[in-house]
């Protein structure tokens, strides 16, 4: 059995976050955190801790992630100006909760991709 993760305290509701959507396969939620003014993370309802152990299985959910990441930006009024979709794996990329998640950001310029 996989072992529960923050994020998956919050989709089963145990962890108290600002939920935006939620179906069978995903839930999306305003980060704690926020590093633009609209700041959604995007996570599978089922455990997968980084990119680097998504199996076939997870197509669905990965799937509808980015269906849901889509509809989200455009009910925040992104769609015309843009925004930027973050999943980050592991320790170079600075992942810090085990648990994959799609960020959505947007709502101001947000720079380039990377610093440098
Ligand atoms: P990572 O660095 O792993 O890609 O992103 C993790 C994100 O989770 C961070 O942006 C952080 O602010 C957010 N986060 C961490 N703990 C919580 C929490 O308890 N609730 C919510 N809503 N977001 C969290």
């Amino acid at each position: 059995m996989t072992e529960d993760t923050l994020f998956s305290r919050i989709v089963s509701g145990d962890i108290p976050a600002d939920i935006v959507y939620q179906d069978d396969l995903v839930t999306a939620f305003r980060d704690i955190n926020p590093q633009a003014p609209t700041h959604v993370l995007i996570v599978p309802n089922h455990v997968i801790p980084t990119a680097a152990e998504i199996t076939a299985e997870d197509e669905p959910a990965l799937g509808r992630m980015l269906v849901v990441a889509s509809r989200l930006a455009a009910d925040e009024g992104l769609a015309e100006n843009g925004y930027r979709l973050i999943l980050n794996c592991g320790a170079h990329a600075g992942q810090e909760v085990w648990h994959l998640h799609l960020h959505l950001l947007g709502g101001r310029p947000l720079g380039r991709m990377l610093p440098g």
